[in-house]
């Protein structure tokens, strides 16, 4: 079956991941719903751009993932622009490193919002439209952090690890819906994300941005190669595809060898 014509949610695909995710879903033929902070002109031409290159229809609503109110209207405007949500991406994601005693309360509580209790609120919001229709897909963004821990990531960590929760208690619910829900881990992907953090041990080490790189990468993924979001993206459109249909509450991991050990 092809995803023509479906509509996929993507959150934060304004950069990074959730980006390379909305325009593999619009090369299948889906409209897709843009969402994540930025430069409005940028993002106009962004949802241009995509609506051009592969002849859908490309809208933004520019909800804050960490308000629910704002999530419950993300949800609606894609109904009613794109005509349903039929693949619901949850990737807005942020990051604050710093150790448990140092952790800035506002920061947990903003991590915890976004990367978690987000993915709560947009499924409570669509899953309605996709039993309706007998068909949906739900790709939660998790992290080789939903399956592993770092220091200095206690809120990443729980909220990661509290995503693979969810995906598997709503993957077990929606058994039998025509619905699925399943997550993905990457391990480092080089966005702005992973970037900050990179510039963040140059500066704090004194070495250079390569060299920050080298190290980030030598500690956890032994294939000393970052992920490419377009990989990560290449997974969520075969999430979303008749191949994965018999795939409920798991995950697919691509992180160079950083789990294995
Ligand atoms: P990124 O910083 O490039 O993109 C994050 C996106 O989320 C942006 O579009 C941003 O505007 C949006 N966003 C942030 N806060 C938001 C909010 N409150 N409301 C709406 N949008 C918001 O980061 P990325 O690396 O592409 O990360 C995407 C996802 O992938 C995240 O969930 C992240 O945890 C996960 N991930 C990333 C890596 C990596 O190495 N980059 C590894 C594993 C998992």
């Amino acid at each position: 079956m092809s995803l023509k014509a479906k509509v996929a949610l993507v959150t934060g695909s304004t950069s990074g991941i959730g980006l390379a995710i909305a325009r593999a879903f619009a090369a299948e033929g889906c409209s897709v719903m843009l969402n994540g902070f930025g430069d409005a002109a940028a993002i106009a031409r962004l949802t241009d751009e995509i609506a051009a290159t592969h002849g859908v229809k490309a809208a933004y609503n520019g909800a804050d993932m960490s308000k629910p109110a704002e999530i419950e209207t993300l949800v609606a405007d894609t109904a009613s622009r794109l005509g349903g949500v039929d693949i619901l991406v949850n990737n807005a994601g942020i990051q604050h490193v710093a150790p448990v005693e140092a952790f800035p309360t506002e920061k947990w509580n903003a991590i915890i919002a976004v990367n978690l209790s987000s993915s709560f609120h947009t499924i409570h919001a669509a899953l309605p439209l996709m039993k309706q229709k007998r068909w949906g897909r739900i790709i939660n963004v998790a992290s080789t952090h939903g399956l592993v821990a770092s220091a200095q990531k206690s809120a990443y960590v729980a909220a990661k690890h509290g995503i693979i929760g969810l995906t598997k208690v709503v993957g077990l619910e929606c058994a039998d819906t025509g619905v699925t829900c399943n997550a993905i881990c990457p391990g480092w992907v080089l966005t702005p994300l992973v970037q900050a953090q990179i510039d963040a041990r140059a500066k704090a080490q004194g070495i250079s941005v390569e060299q920050a790189s080298k190290e980030l990468l030598s500690e956890k993924q032994p294939q000393l190669q970052f992920t490419k979001p377009e990989q990560i993206a290449a997974f969520a459109v075969f999430l979303a595809s008749d191949a994965a249909s018999n795939m409920q509450g798991t995950q697919l991991v691509s992180d160079g060898g950083w789990t294995a050990q």
